[in-house]
């Protein structure tokens, strides 16, 4: 028996819009513009739920939550995570460690990572140690330098014995 170890890559972007909620690994951000997405638009889960995908080698998120499906609209992303983590665990796979990095100009989440960083840790059932939630600006740069978009990116290693 030996240890496998698989590495997943995943990346997220979604529209900027006033009036819209935001989501960021589960929590509620307070911000007057939110992401506009099928779902609950939270770009952090659905790059950390593409890299799972991805390790697993059982495809992406449109595969298993197409934004074309009515039964999808409005879905938190905490419960497709879930679903997710229960199809990797099908697999055998155990989450090693997960980082992360959100790009978002504002609002500045420095005094946010903290509790995303753990929310995420225990959605995914893993150490607070076993995650990193980086923020980033784009100095004004771009689409999310605009406060146009929102882009999160994730790699995550997956463990299994075989
Ligand atoms: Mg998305």
């Amino acid at each position: 028996e030996r240890r496998e170890t698989r590495t997943g890559w995943g990346e997220d972007h979604h529209r900027l819009r006033s009036g819209l909620p935001l989501y960021i690994g589960g929590v509620r951000v307070p911000s007057p513009r939110g992401a506009l997405g099928h779902s609950d638009g939270d770009a952090l889960l659905h790059a950390v739920i593409d890299a799972l995908l991805g390790a697993a080698g059982l495809g992406d998120i449109g595969d298993f939550f197409p934004d074309t499906d009515p039964r999808y609209r409005g879905i938190r992303s905490a419960k497709m995570l879930s679903e997710v983590l229960a199809l990797v665990a099908g697999r055998r796979f155990t989450v090693a460690n997960v980082d992360a990095t959100v790009m978002l100009e504002r609002p500045k989440l420095g005094p946010l990572k903290q509790k995303i960083r753990k929310n995420v840790a225990g959605l995914l059932g893993i150490a607070e140690d076993a995650v990193g939630v980086k923020a980033k600006t784009a100095e004004g740069l771009g689409a999310e330098g605009r406060g146009e978009r929102i882009t999160a990116r994730a790699v995550v290693t997956l463990e299994r014995m075989v």
